[in-house]
């Protein structure tokens, strides 16, 4: 059995501008057919067939899948099928994506500012231990935004421990999801280390408002 995972960026798709080029997303404006070639583009890069998507409402609810559905209202996809990859959309918004080998559980989690807040990362990780017997629980977080461009209201940081604002006003998200990987002693964690709103390899909400997201799959393979 093998872990595999795949992030794709802007290109390689059929996307006009502003969504150009490998948007993935149906419901932000794009249109319905360049996305369903994107998707099929996606797949091939990936070496897949398909995927499960989820409608991703920024909250923490994390749905056991068993076999492709029409995508459920939530945040996270957890899996113990081969073949059945998870994927998340995003623009600025974190991809976690997690597995055990051993155990042959995966999770892929949607976790921007209210994921991480609501602390999805951590539910998946009690989920993935206390339900199918995890052990050893790694990440991949994909590329997203970094506090060097996440400037918040005053207001809103002040709602947040010192220890994830930087400069005064910026919010570190993914100080947040660390945070919740370690306390739940992750095994190792695999960072792209990409900030969307710095690199135009990616889609960023925050830098372009109307724009386009790419994918953060995650996958078992016999
Ligand atoms: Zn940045």
């Amino acid at each position: 059995m093998r872990i595999k995972h795949f992030i794709s960026d802007r290109y390689g798709g059929v996307s006009k501008p502003p969504y150009n080029w490998l948007n993935i997303a149906m419901h932000v404006g794009d249109s319905a057919l360049d996305v369903k070639r994107n998707r099929q583009i996606l797949y091939k890069k990936a070496g897949i067939t398909n995927a499960q998507f989820a409608n991703q409402v920024h909250g923490d609810m994390i749905v056991e899948i068993n076999d492709f559905i029409v995508p459920p209202s939530c945040d996270g996809l957890i899996t113990t099928q081969f073949s059945l990859p998870l994927a998340i959309m995003s623009a600025d918004c974190f991809g976690v994506l997690l597995y055990d080998n051993n155990a042959k559980v995966i999770a892929a989690l949607h976790a921007g500012r209210m994921g991480a807040t609501k602390q999805i990362v951590a539910k998946a990780m009690h989920l993935m231990r206390n339900r199918y017997g995890a052990t050893n629980i790694s990440a991949i977080i994909s590329p997203g935004i970094h506090s060097c461009c996440y400037e918040v209201s005053l207001e809103l940081a002040s709602q947040y421990p010192n220890r994830f604002i930087k400069r005064g006003r910026y919010l570190d998200i993914k100080a947040i999801i660390y945070e919740q990987l370690e306390q739940n002693r992750v095994e190792s964690i695999r960072d792209y280390n990409i900030c969307t709103c710095c690199s135009s390899d990616y889609y960023s909400y925050r830098r372009d408002k109307k724009t386009g997201r790419f994918a953060s799959i995650i996958w078992m393979e016999e």
